[in-house]
């Protein structure tokens, strides 16, 4: 845990509330449709597929490959200044759907279409774990 950490921090809703407590378990769930088995990502109460609001949570393996990225130079909030630059990526996870945080530990020379990349969870305070990614090496 961070106590100094002063960046911005999600707010859980009802329906997002699973995805932050597996989280805070060091373990990633996906937001799944009961009645025809789509699985979804950002969470949200309605399937796109068949309009279900029945949900239920599945282990995800926290693991994809990059599909865009971009490096930010300028700091838009107080609390990423000092750590310009770093580099936001859009992932492709392997269940299916797209995600998007921060790469750590990476250069952006090394980054291209479909390199591997993994979930790193970063306890931002005691109550918030944020998945962070990570290329694997
Ligand atoms: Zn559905």
């Amino acid at each position: 845990m961070n106590e100094a950490y002063a960046k911005p921090l999600p707010q859980p809703t009802i329906d997002s509330k699973p995805f932050w407590d597996g989280l805070k378990e060091h373990r990633m769930v996906l937001q799944k449709c009961a009645d025809c088995g789509r699985v979804r990502h950002y969470p949200r109460p309605v399937c796109d597929a068949c309009l279900s609001m029945e949900v239920e949570w599945a282990e995800a393996s926290g693991r994809g490959t990059v599909y865009s990225w971009t490096e930010t130079h300028h700091p838009f909030h107080a609390g990423f200044r000092g750590e310009t630059p770093y580099i936001l990526v859009t992932v492709d996870l392997d269940e299916g759907v797209r995600m998007q945080s921060q790469l750590i530990d990476a250069s952006i020379d090394e980054l291209h279409v479909g390199l591997p990349v993994e979930v790193v969870y970063m306890d931002a305070t005691d109550e918030v774990t944020l998945p962070l990614l990570r290329i694997v090496r």
